[in-house]
């Protein structure tokens, strides 16, 4: 006899019909429990949502002031008509979480997107053991493999440096909310001055809100020397590279931090010259020791290189099905 999963795909996303709410859902339903505050996992217009406290601001203000948000600390299990739910750190950006669902001692773990490197600005990625475990898969081709990411710094340093010596600017793009407070926590301010676009420092202000430390940053909008141009690092969002009026100051030269920064060819194609391959993604082979270590029977792959992912953890003795919809056939090209 078959019974219904715990949890399934639903046309607005993945649900639990005996707890009544759906995870990370694309279009607004009853109750949302919400992963992180990415555009592609948390969308407006639910009744209520459920989500990690510590990212509770970022979520307020990306789902509206009206939002019904409720948040739980990490590690808590709160119970929605029987079924146990508790969410546990994902370390990809602030609040970020998986989403562990028991019920009658079945226990299946929605990772949303995650990483295992360090970050300190949130909470480190915590193995959860379960039955069954929905990975995500951006980076899950042998493609991608991260050098640690002190030797990442080290470059972005040289560069910034280099930049320095030749008087022109050091433009950084990366993705606002995460990316960029990742970037800023690591860089070494003793270099020169740290500018953040305002689209970044809106995201700053609410990390710094939430209790993590960020250096100072100063907005390149305003006056700024000659001097004081060429020897400054600027936070800027990608689609920054496009708006008037940032790089008037003088000659400057321009980066882009990512994941998708590992593949040759990528800095150009994105309009830069620097490429820097810092993702907030785990790679392959950190996908690979996240999954080993839940002790899941069965995994199933969202989000990325399903097909090829599926492939690899079958090849591996493990049990894995794609859990495929509309919305993540492809790998994502967003750029985080
Ligand atoms: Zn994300």
């Amino acid at each position: 006899m078959s019974r219904e999963p715990l949890l399934r795909l639903t046309s607005a996303g993945l649900y639990c019909s005996r707890g009544g709410f759906h995870i990370d859902p694309w279009n607004p339903v009853a109750c949302a429990v919400v992963t992180h505050a990415h555009g592609d996992h948390a969308v407006r217009g639910s009744r209520k949502y459920l989500a990690a406290e510590s990212g509770s601001l970022i979520l307020q203000h990306r789902m509206g002031p009206r939002a019904q948000i409720q948040t739980l600390p990490f590690g808590q299990a709160i119970d929605l008509d029987g079924v146990q739910v508790s969410l546990h750190p994902a370390g990809h950006i602030l609040g970020s979480s998986q989403v562990r669902v028991e019920h009658k001692g079945e226990v299946w773990v929605v990772s949303g997107d995650y990483k295992v490197a360090p970050d300190t600005t949130c909470a480190a990625f915590e193995p959860v053991k379960c039955h069954t475990f929905i990975t995500e898969s951006t980076f899950g081709h042998p493609n991608y493999h991260w050098e640690p990411q002190s030797v990442t710094f080290a470059e972005i340093h040289d560069w910034w440096r280099d930049n320095q010596a030749q008087d022109r600017a050091s433009l950084l793009y990366a993705y606002s909310l995460g990316k960029a407070q990742r970037l800023l926590a690591g860089l070494d301010s003793g270099i020169g001055p740290i500018h953040a676009h305002p689209s970044v420092e809106e995201m700053n202000v609410f990390y710094r809100q939430s209790g993590i430390d960020l250096p100072a940053t100063r907005s390149p909008k305003g006056e700024m020397s000659p001097s004081e141009w060429s020897r400054s690092l600027i936070l800027m969002p990608p689609a920054s590279r496009w708006e008037k009026g940032l790089h008037f100051h003088g000659h400057y030269s321009t980066a882009f931090a990512s994941g998708w920064m590992v593949l040759p060819g990528e800095p150009a194609k994105r309009g830069v010259e620097r490429g820097f391959a810092l993702s907030d993604h785990a790679d392959y082979s950190e996908l690979l020791a996240a999954i080993a270590a839940t002790e899941a029977e069965r995994v199933l792959v969202t989000h990325g290189y399903i097909d090829e992912f599926v492939a690899t953890l079958k090849s591996r003795g493990y049990d894995a099905a794609p859990h495929k919809s509309f919305r993540c056939k492809r790998p994502p090209r967003v750029p985080e």
